[in-house]
């Protein structure tokens, strides 16, 4: 546990000369100096955490822990203790389970009839997405108050640079364990730091120790830390990737380091690229704060699989108009037709088109996506269709000539 999971405390007992390694408090925020034991010699916390390269590490990934069932028990006080699922509705899926529901083993994702198998004293609560959304903002919020440089990746967790604070003579680290105290006691939500020297290796760490985590992956730990790992732990390696390199002899991301790039990129495609950087521990994306908008797409999960090419038509229509609403409201047109399929066996296809125009309106959107579903109904039955737009730019910079088309 200790090599494979680097969080600071682990480093500080199995490093070479960990035990000199800078040290921080995360209850009482003070940085102890010397060789501190298990807990912190100002306020007797266990919550030490320790790694070498603790202050001097500057990308850092937050994650609210179990969201939405965090919010709920907060509002609900009686339900702190009971294991909380959110989820239900007409597919009737967990959307997210409480950490006490998860000891039962239930897991986003899975049915509901089967969480409450495992867990038949569960508390099924529908999911109340204004809610989340709004205190998602108020975590958003304070950490702007830190840094301007806050790339969110959903409603519960980001992407933060906390270089300037590096260079204004302040720990990051520090800063950043302030941030998720300032939450949880305003906002009564937890949440969980990962600190690296990347956005891979961030994202990678916040996982490692939730909940009100908080796990350091430095450059010197980071290629011993990855090796042992499972491909199917790099972000963007889904379950047909995971399957495919697995059947390649490449089971972790030691044995991915094995593989050069030309022969990751011409077996696998540009994620090949990204496989061998990331099995290096090398991601040199920045963090965007930009909200630009990629992509506007509406999609619907059916509640019986359906073949009937007539039946899907008919589900695409209303994809189309919640788009071309979405498109107008933001002022948006976009070239690039998208249409998504998932098989009864959950394979995702994802099909697209470029217009010679750019268009906003659900009928372009509609007759386009129509014309790549019809190359897709060939007798398999799809449990989720959906239609989207790319390669989006602002509708007033468009001359209004294109726009009719
Ligand atoms: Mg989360």
């Amino acid at each position: 546990m200790a090599v494979q999971a680097p969080q600071g405390k682990a480093m500080g007992d199995t490093a070479g000369g960990g035990a000199a390694a800078p040290a921080l408090c995360r209850d009482c925020l003070t940085l102890p100096a010397g060789t501190p034991g298990d807990r912190c010699p100002a306020c007797g916390s266990p919550r030490l955490i320790r790694h070498p390269e603790l202050h001097a590490l500057t990308i850092a990934h937050i994650d609210c822990d179990a969201f939405y069932a965090t919010v709920e028990k907060r509002d609900n006080p009686a339900l702190a203790k009971r294991p909380v699922i959110i989820g239900g509705g007409q597919r009737g899926v967990v959307a997210a389970a409480c950490y006490v529901a998860r000891v039962y083993g239930v897991r986003s994702a899975m049915p509901v009839y089967k969480a409450m198998e495992r867990c038949p004293d569960a508390v099924v609560i529908r999911p109340d997405m204004a809610k989340y959304a709004a205190v998602g903002r108020q975590v958003r919020a304070l950490m702007l108050d830190l840094t301007p440089l806050v790339e969110p990746l959903s409603i519960d967790e980001a992407f933060l640079d906390v270089g300037a604070i590096a260079a204004g003579g302040e720990s990051p680290a520090l800063a950043l364990a302030r941030l998720v105290l300032t939450i949880e006691t305003r906002l009564g939500v937890t949440a969980s730091i990962g600190l690296s020297y990347n956005k891979f290796l961030a994202k990678t760490a916040s996982d490692l120790d939730k909940p009100r985590g908080f796990a350091v992956i430095g450059r010197a730990d980071a290629e011993a830390f990855l090796a042992p790992r499972p491909v199917g732990t790099i972000h963007g390696v889904g379950k047909a990737l995971d399957t495919r390199l697995r059947r390649d002899g490449i089971a972790t991301i030691g044995d991915l380091r094995k593989v050069d790039e030309a022969t990751l990129v011409r077996r696998y495609g540009a994620i090949g690229r990204r496989l061998f950087r990331f099995a290096r521990g090398i991601d040199n994306r920045p963090v965007d704060p930009s909200e630009e908008t990629k992509s506007v797409s509406s999609e619907t999960t059916l509640q019986r699989d359906i073949s009937d090419p007539a039946a899907l038509a008919r589900l695409l229509k209303p994809l189309c108009e919640a788009v071309a609403r979405r498109m107008q409201r933001k002022r948006l047109v976009g070239r690039r037709v998208t249409l998504k399929l998932k098989t009864g066996d959950f394979r995702t296809l994802t099909r697209g088109r470029l217009l010679v125009s750019p268009i906003d309106d659900a009928e372009s959107l509609y007759r386009a996506a129509l014309a790549l579903l019809e190359g897709e109904t060939d007798g398999r039955a799809f449990r989720l269709i959906g239609a989207g737009l790319e390669e989006l730019s602002d509708s007033e910079t468009i001359p209004p000539d294109l726009l009719s088309g």
